[in-house]
């Protein structure tokens, strides 16, 4: 049955190629819970090939030598690519990992924008100099640092790919990008619309296969590799900056999260439930930033809540692929169910009750709020990664901000308050590497993202991307004389 259903191969050195001893795995579509598509399985053997051609095309080959310019036309024709793909790019999403259409094409739509905003960033970027006393200028180039592994998670497949691959090939260096065994797709699909945009062979290589013991592993030990940036969980972070230590390669981790959303008693109610909803039902919950805790604050906690389940309860759960849908009734991966399912036993949920939501049918869990959690429950304190959010009342603003700062993770948080000296007061005491206030999930690409805590090491974005992926030089001139 499994040589009718459409192959992705790995892309080695400007080729779609299969695994050497033809090893491949099954790609399977959690809304019917049947394979949809075969990859190649890949491992040590595939990934020293991919890191091989990339070192070659960043040593020997056109693509850091070629200037801004001609990079930036080559990334917007990619753009271009996938913007007359977008429907195959936002189908592979959704058929690998069931999210809802309509949120995989948006993820296209930013993906898209990733390589747009980081060829437009790098071309326009400055170079700092520094007018010495001595009569010297001393200033700064921002020299690509080589090969890039990326290494990126299931829940925004190609979103978080792009993320990585698009500041990294914007500075001139060249890349191994692996995408999660789980949502392998897009990834090919984005490696075969780079051979078509006239990138160069081996300057965007695409391995497949697992973590530990496989491709993963093999590429974050390999010496030639001059960065590692990584999305995915805490735990596989320590292991990779472990590996990468060894090398002494630099790494970027993007971890977890447990954002919390606190929502004082004089917000806009329509703007915060809406707010509430999104940040832990878009995506099923699948999300990093996922407001996984909530904190309202007393005089408004019962009218809140009674909203909040009613909207809940409202969403159009449905077939991924129909653009009707808002919430998938399946989550990622059987594995991924179970996990998720663990956090609803009496035992994760603290003395907290299930105001709605429960388990659903095949692998899902429907939209779920629990209400008063012993703050530290399960259910608090670790991440669930799915569309369960714990829900708990409080009294003042001190005893917020304590109440969001109490895990060890510190991706982001939300506020929703109209006054304004609390929302910048509390966004300043909050420990998050983004806080929004009065809205969720809107980014500007030149501002930092990353966590503290457990959530990461090192931001993206921006100049800071820039510093990420370059190996910035100082030279100093001698002016006079
Ligand atoms: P994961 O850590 O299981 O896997 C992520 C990637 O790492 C996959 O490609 C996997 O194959 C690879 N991997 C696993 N073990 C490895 C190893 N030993 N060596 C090398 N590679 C290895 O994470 P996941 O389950 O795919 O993603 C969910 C996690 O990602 C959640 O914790 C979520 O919060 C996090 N996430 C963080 C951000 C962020 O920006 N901070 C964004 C999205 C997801």
């Amino acid at each position: 049955m499994s040589t009718e259903l459409p192959f992705f191969g790995h892309v080695v050195n400007g080729e779609e190629v299969p695994s050497i001893d033809g090893a491949t795995m099954p790609t399977v579509d959690p809304y019917t819970r049947e394979p949809w598509a075969t990859v190649a399985l890949g491992g040590q053997k595939e990934a020293d090939l991919a890191v091989a051609a990339a070192r070659e095309a960043f040593d020997s080959g056109p693509w850091p030598r070629m200037g801004f310019d001609k990079r930036h036309q080559l990334i917007h024709r990619l753009a271009d690519l996938m913007e007359e793909h977008a429907d195959e790019l936002a189908t592979a999403d959704t058929r690998d990992m069931g999210k809802p259409i309509t949120q995989a094409r948006h993820d296209v739509a930013r993906s898209v924008w990733n390589f747009r905003f980081f060829a437009d960033h790098a071309r326009m970027s400055t170079a700092d100099t520094y007018p010495m006393d001595s009569g010297h200028h001393a200033y700064t180039r921002w020299d690509p640092a080589g090969v890039v592994v990326a290494i990126s998670p299931w829940n925004f497949p190609l979103m978080m790919s792009t993320w990585k691959v698009a500041p990294a090939l914007a500075w001139g260096n060249t890349v191994v990008l692996k995408p999660a065994e789980d949502t392998p797709t897009s990834a090919t699909i984005l490696g075969r619309l780079a051979i078509e945009a006239g990138l160069p062979p081996g300057v965007l290589n695409v391995v497949h296969g697992y973590g530990p013991d496989s491709a993963g592993a093999a590429l974050t030990s390999n010496p030639d590799v001059d960065r590692i940036t990584f999305t995915g969980e805490s735990g596989t972070g320590r292991i990779i900056s472990a590996a990468a230590a060894k090398n002494l390669i630099p790494v970027s981790l993007e971890l977890g999260g447990k954002g919390a959303n606190i929502v004082f008693d004089d917000a806009d109610l329509d703007n915060a439930v809406h707010w509430a909803i999104e940040a832990i039902f878009r995506n099923a919950g699948q999300v990093c930033l996922a407001g996984s805790r909530l904190y309202v604050q007393r005089g408004i906690y019962d009218e809140f809540l009674t909203r909040y389940a009613a909207a809940a309860e409202k969403l159009v759960v449905g077939d991924p692929k129909d653009p009707a849908t808002q919430f998938s009734p399946a989550l990622a991966s059987q594995e991924h169910f179970t996990k998720v399912r663990s956090f609803l036993e009496p035992e994760a949920l603290g003395g907290g009750t299930v105001l709605t939501g429960g388990v659903g049918d095949g692998w899902g869990v429907r939209p779920t709020i629990v209400r008063d959690p012993s703050p530290d429950a399960r259910i608090v304190q670790e991440e669930i990664f799915g569309p369960v959010v714990a829900a708990s009342v409080f009294d003042t603003e001190e005893e917020a901000v304590r109440l969001a700062n109490a895990t060890p993770y510190g991706l982001n948080a939300m506020v929703f308050t109209e006054n304004l000296s609390r929302a910048h007061r509390v966004s300043a005491n909050l420990a998050a590497g983004t806080v929004w206030v009065n809205c969720f999930f809107i980014r500007d690409l030149r501002a930092p993202f990353g966590g503290v805590g457990d959530s990461g090491v090192g931001r993206e974005g921006g100049n800071f991307s820039r510093e990420f992926f370059t190996e910035p030089k100082a030279v100093v001139m001698q002016i006079a004389r």
